[in-house]
């Protein structure tokens, strides 16, 4: 049976709110924040799971599988490049790493290259 189509938007906008606060907690960097922060991940993580819709576009890479922190780059991560693989790397400080694809994966369609 398909969900209904409101229950996707509104988890898909619980989410996105509760991981918005969740960076801004982050962006605090007390003690009583970055738990806050985690719970707020917890959560989102939680009505992902229950409702089976998934985390939004762009927030899912942003969160550290090990450790539950919201990752924001210069606070709690560090961002690389390894560009002979074509992906983004986060480090988080738990020393969790999280990959994050920019190029096209080959074999795919190769529409605009030579
Ligand atoms: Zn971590």
């Amino acid at each position: 049976m398909k969900k209904p189509q409101i229950v996707e938007k509104t988890a898909a906008d619980r989410m996105r709110r509760l991981l918005g606060m969740a960076e801004e907690r982050a962006k605090e960097g007390t003690a009583a924040s970055m738990a806050l922060e985690k719970r707020y991940v917890t959560i989102a993580r939680r009505i992902s799971t229950h409702y089976k819709v998934r985390i939004p576009d762009g927030l899912k890479h942003r969160i550290c599988k090990n450790c539950g922190s919201f990752l924001v780059p210069g606070v709690n991560c560090k961002v690389r490049l390894s560009s002979s693989h074509g992906y983004l790397v986060y480090l988080c400080e738990c020393g969790a790493e999280t990959h994050s694809f920019y190029k096209p994966a080959r074999g795919k369609s190769s529409k605009g290259r030579a």
